[in-house]
């Protein structure tokens, strides 16, 4: 039995492909440690109730420890009540026919709606993590929607990028991922991030001493932004193409980090990328949810500062930032 007071913990789209890894893995103690009790509330829409009965039923015959109880609901108001997490991971999905523009209104219909309702039912320091995309505008939106919450609480995964991009520096430096650090992605989470390694630096600690080189003094300019940062931003798609289906495990692994960190502190003067309300850093519009780097501490997390941005970051950035702008202009009416 765990000894903490139980937290609860809400997840959207539970019985889809991500909701189902998730659910198993906050509930086995691996997002705050297996003295933390977890009360699930998991929601659904109607239709997919039953299938999320199903996904209770597993859970029951897990037998966690870390399980108090499990709620299944459609209803927000009973889904988001009390909660002290929520990962928003339930949204409209994307299909051949369906223009950028109606997906966008769709899920802002959605996200609005949630908004509203975290703001009457949740916890008041309720920490949002939202990963059904678009991630940063539909963050945005529930933000917007909660006018009780403090703006700094809802967040937008870029997580998933932040890892994929570690992970294809470590194979290309011959590194183990955990000796890669200060990774950026900027931006949104889409074609236009900007997986940036300008300060990520190879970092080896011996007996004594700590041997820290740069990443971009060991792999050249050429593959860095010829092959590395599409490579990064397309893996979404091969990762389809090869499994027939879209990411979820990782996508699942990576909700996992952002929250923890956020909770329990970044450290190993690391940096990780969270897609945060903009307060202007780097001349980024603000207000959109944007991802930038960040260190967490305390529960809360801060923008890394007053960093140097060459010419091609700073394109990169823009780019990435001007799509996020189009994206909050097509939804304003929700704002
Ligand atoms: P997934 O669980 O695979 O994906 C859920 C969301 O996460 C999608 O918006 C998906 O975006 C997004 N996502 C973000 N990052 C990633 C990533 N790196 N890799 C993959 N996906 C990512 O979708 P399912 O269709 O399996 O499940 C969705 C569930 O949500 C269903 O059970 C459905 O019933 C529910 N739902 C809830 C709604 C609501 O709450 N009102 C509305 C609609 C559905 P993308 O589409 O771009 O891949």
């Amino acid at each position: 039995m765990s000894t903490k007071k139980a937290v609860r913990i809400a997840i959207t789209g539970a019985a889809g492909q991500i909701g189902y890894q998730l659910a198993f893995r906050i509930a086995s103690g691996q997002l705050f440690g297996k003295d933390q009790s977890i009360i699930l509330q998991l929601i659904e829409i109607t239709p997919a109730i039953e299938a999320l009965k199903g996904v209770a039923m597993e859970l029951d015959d897990c037998s966690f420890d870390t399980l108090d109880k499990i709620i299944v609901t459609d209803k927000l108001e009973i889904g988001f009540k009390d909660i002290n997490y929520a990962f928003l991971v339930g949204a409209k999905p994307r299909t051949a026919d369906i223009e950028r523009k109606d997906l966008l209104l769709g899920n802002a219909k959605i996200f609005s709606e949630q908004g509203k309702s975290l703001n009457m039912f949740a916890d008041n320091n309720v920490k949002v993590l939202v990963v059904g995309n678009p991630a940063n505008t539909n963050a945005l939106i529930a933000r917007e929607n909660a006018p009780n919450i403090d703006p700094k609480n809802f967040t937008a995964m870029t997580r998933l990028d932040h890892n994929r991009a570690k992970a294809q520096i470590a194979i290309k430096t011959n590194a183990h991922v955990s000796e890669i650090k200060k990774m950026i992605i900027w931006g949104n989470h889409s074609a236009t991030q900007y997986p940036d390694i300008s300060y990520c630096v190879k970092r080896k600690r011996g007996p004594i001493s700590i041997h820290e080189e740069k990443i971009i003094e060991l792999v050249n300019q050429e593959w860095y932004r010829e092959k590395f940062i599409p490579l990064v931003q397309q893996r979404g798609t091969e990762i389809i193409k090869a499994r027939g289906a879209s990411s979820a495990a990782s996508a699942a692994s990576a909700a996992i980090d952002h929250m923890r960190d956020w909770v329990q502190g970044t450290s190993d003067n690391d940096w990780v990328s969270m897609g945060v309300a903009s307060d202007g850093s780097y001349s980024i519009s603000e207000g959109v949810v944007f991802s930038y780097p960040v260190i967490c501490n305390n529960g809360e997390y801060s923008i890394i500062k007053n960093l140097d941005i060459d010419e091609f970051s700073n394109d990169k950035i823009g780019l990435t930032n001007n799509e996020l702008r189009e994206e909050r202009s097509a939804v304003e009416e929700l704002l």
